[in-house]
């Protein structure tokens, strides 16, 4: 079936909304506020201004892939994707269903915008409230989980492990 209904900016919004962040597919990379801003030309030629929660992740490569992807099979003639440090990702662009979203599945919502999280991560002085029962009452078991953007936390009020989503 050819898709003949020209692209608009909402269309590709309501496509993008259906793209799972790679490291946290409960939520979606427009709910997570990686997509900035969208624009479409005359010859459907699409924009797509994104930020990334971390400038290290490596999943950037998948969704920039999915992107594209997505918008090429629903009537896009060529993405362009552009990334944006400026302004920085910050927590403020996580709505609260999508934090909710994240604790109902045992992650952890980045609850600090420090300047420098990883010294309070290192000094141990930064507790993360457990998703499971709220506590926060938490150590942090790996740097690293599942993916290089989550850490594996443990609490000690439950005793049940979860993931925290590092936003730096
Ligand atoms: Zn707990």
């Amino acid at each position: 079936m050819v898709n003949t209904e020209p692209l608009s900016e909402y269309k590709i919004m309501e496509l993008l909304a259906q793209i799972p962040d790679p490291d946290i597919p409960v939520v979606s990379i427009v709910e997570l506020g990686i997509v900035r801003d969208v624009q479409v030309d005359d010859a459907s030629k699409v924009t797509v201004t994104i930020t990334p929660t971390y400038s290290g992740c490596p999943a950037m490569s998948v969704f920039k892939e999915d992107i594209r992807e997505t918008l090429l099979k629903n009537g896009a003639k060529e993405v362009d994707i552009k990334i944006s440090f400026t302004p920085a990702w910050t927590t403020d662009w996580l709505s609260e269903s999508t934090r909710y979203k994240m604790r109902k599945h045992g992650i952890a919502p980045p609850e600090t915008n420090s300047s420098d999280p990883v010294a309070l991560f290192s000094s141990g002085k930064q507790k993360i409230k457990c998703p499971h029962c709220s506590k926060t009452d938490t150590n942090l078991t790996s740097q690293f989980g599942s993916t290089p953007c989550k850490a594996i936390w443990f609490c000690n009020s439950c005793n049940q492990p979860f993931e925290y989503f590092k936003c730096y």
